[in-house]
């Protein structure tokens, strides 16, 4: 990664705040800062992703509004729910290994999930060509996909008697992060097969915002606080989409001309 190498952090102030780095196929510890920061940085949009899926519920006009709502919404709060209990979980109490290790599968599936509930409202509301359409059901066979691998090949524990943790080779983690990425674009493809396209502009910006994210996601050791300010990415690109869902497919027109002007 250019950017990191360009300035090394572990020979400036800023390496207390971060750990060594490890090998590609186990796990980072992070410090106590970084800890204090990976929860707070989702734990934050908890309550602001209850409000806006509420937001999103109230303005709906029929029932395939309402259930996309909920279904987002669902996948909203999940998302910073799940993340903050693993993160908490790992900080605190890291010697209920098993527990911890659940929690982490627990927190991977829970993107799948996200992105899949990212998506519903569009693919629900939206009009789609006849082969296009069939991406409603595809994504949820695709977050299950994504679910099963992690439950396979995301570090494997022994036995619940003795939970010791296996990691996998480095090249697990790579089709992990591959597969992520199919699941964030592959379903995007429907916007061709669209008659209305209004909205894609910030669906770009927040797919911009994921793809920048990763930068950091793999920057643990290299840069400080580098899993927090991915948190941080994935916020700005969540709070992006939920604000082209609830201007495009949840405001009643005459509104959305006054938010135009
Ligand atoms: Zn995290």
């Amino acid at each position: 990664m250019l950017g990191p190498r360009l300035l090394d952090f572990q020979k400036t102030k800023y390496a207390r705040f971060m750990n060594r780095r490890v090998p590609a196929h186990k796990r980072y510890q992070p410090t106590e800062y970084e800890h204090a920061a990976n929860c707070a940085t989702h734990a934050l949009w908890i309550v602001p992703s209850i409000l806006g899926s509420s937001v999103l519920y109230f303005l709906s006009d029929d029932a395939w509004e309402a259930i996309s709502a909920w279904i987002y919404g669902l996948g909203l709060c999940g998302l910073f729910v799940v993340s903050t209990v693993f993160h908490t979980i790992s900080w605190r109490k890291s010697h209920l290994r098993m527990v911890e290790h659940c929690l982490h599968m627990g927190d991977r599936m829970a993107i799948y999930f996200f992105i899949a509930a990212s998506y519903a409202p569009w693919l629900n509301l939206r009009e789609l060509g006849p082969w296009a359409s069939h991406m409603r059901w595809l994504v949820w066979i695709m977050a299950s996909g994504g679910t099963v691998y992690v439950f396979f090949f995301h570090e494997r524990t022994g036995s619940c008697f003795e939970p010791k943790v296996v990691y996998l080779p480095a090249r697990y983690k790579l089709v992990e992060l591959l597969c992520y990425v199919v699941m964030g674009f592959f379903p995007a493809l429907v916007i061709f097969s669209m008659p209305n396209t209004e909205g894609i502009w910030e669906l770009v910006t927040g797919g911009a915002f994921y793809c920048l994210g990763t930068v950091f996601f793999k920057s643990d050791g290299r840069i400080p606080f580098a899993h927090a300010i991915w948190h941080l990415f994935v916020a700005f690109g969540a709070g992006t989409h939920y604000y082209a869902i609830w201007r495009y497919l949840y405001l009643p027109s005459t509104l959305q001309a006054k938010v135009s002007k």
